[in-house]
This record gives C-alpha cells, sequence and structure tokens, in this order.
C-alpha cells in the first residue's frame, strides 16, 4: 500500500470501508476508496443541476465506481 497521507495526489481523500468489496474493474478487493470532487466548470443557462459532486474511485486501478451530484 503506497503511503497516502500527506501526498496530495489525484484524489483529495480516502475513505476506509467497513467491509473489502470487489471491485467490478480490476476484480481487486479493496478496503479503501478514493474521493475525488467535482467541480461544474461549463453550465446551461436554464440548467438547475448542483453545482458540486464527487466520484468515487477504486483505490486499486482508479476505474469509477460511483458518481453523485450535490450530496456533499
Ligand atoms: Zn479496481
Amino acid at each position: 500500500m503506497p503511503d497516502s497521507t500527506d501526498n496530495r495526489s489525484s484524489y483529495e481523500a480516502e475513505y476506509a470501508l467497513e467491509q473489502p468489496v470487489r471491485c467490478p474493474q480490476c476484480r481487486e478487493e479493496v478496503s479503501t476508496v478514493h474521493v475525488v470532487r467535482l467541480l461544474r466548470s461549463k453550465v446551461n443557462f436554464t440548467s438547475t443541476l448542483p453545482r458540486k459532486g464527487h466520484v468515487i474511485l477504486c483505490s486499486a486501478c482508479k476505474a469509477v465506481l460511483a458518481a453523485a451530484l450535490g450530496v456533499m
């Protein structure tokens, strides 16, 4: 496991899973996931979409496992 405490790399936060889960992409069992914030950079004038969101990445292969808007 790479030491990631101080190292601001491509993700903003790491979350521990209560139980290890198998990544559907790389088939690794992971016990942490990485979270990257989404910041809206372009928007249609009439859009009611939220300004922020986040994506959850596999800590092993960086595949996107889930994404959500407006819940930070
Ligand atoms: Zn993976």
